[in-house]
């Protein structure tokens, strides 16, 4: 079996969602190998090939999986996140055993959109960034046209959750993101 088990590792708050979980679960061996499969297979993945990350949108979670361990974002419990990690053990292994039927996919695929973006945002229309408005400078940063950090606000401890979801969906979707925004990340 290509994936044989998993273990979940930590449980700490959701980043997109104080009310519900974060889960890391670490798997057996490397699964890098069926993310081209996967992306070929389902809708709406971000397909990070450099960085060895996909991310699986589903029923309004997220789901990233790493060479070596998956995060599951917005979660109500570990029970849930057993049920998620089940089904997601048995996508990897069917994908990855039907691979020689699958026209590997090694895109960015689904692009990021302006909205995805935008609720991320601070949502305030200050126009610090020199737009009129979040959803303006969203459009900007979605085709790359505006920096990050231009959105000053979104710097402050008042947007630190949302801070950190945006700048993992920007790397997972392949933006290049410069060092010291990442550095935010952690805060
Ligand atoms: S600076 Fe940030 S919060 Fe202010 S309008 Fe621009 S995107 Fe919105």
């Amino acid at each position: 079996m290509f994936l044989n088990s998993y273990k979940i590792t930590r449980t700490l708050p959701c980043l997109a969602d104080p009310e519900k979980i974060r889960v890391i679960a670490e798997v057996s061996g490397e699964i890098y190998e069926a993310f081209p499969f996967l992306n070929a297979i389902l809708k709406g993945c971000i397909n990070n090939h450099p960085a060895l990350t996909l991310t699986i949108k589903k029923d309004g979670k997220l789901f990233t999986l790493h060479a070596h361990h998956i995060t599951l974002a917005k979660i109500e419990d570990e029970k849930e996140a057993e049920e998620i990690l089940g089904w997601l053990k048995d996508l990897i292994n069917e994908t990855y055993e039907k691979r020689e039927q699958i026209e590997p996919n090694y895109s960015m695929a689904a692009e990021l959109k302006a909205l995805d973006i935008f609720r991320l945002l601070p949502g305030t229309n200050c126009k610090k960034c020199g737009e009129l408005t979040c959803l303006a400078f969203a459009v900007k940063l979605v085709g790359q046209e505006i920096a990050i950090g231009k959105c000053v606000p979104l710097f402050s401890d008042e947007f630190k959750e949302k801070r950190k979801v945006l700048l993992e969906l920007l790397q997972a979707a392949g933006y290049e993101v410069p060092g010291a925004y990442l550095e935010f990340k952690e805060v």
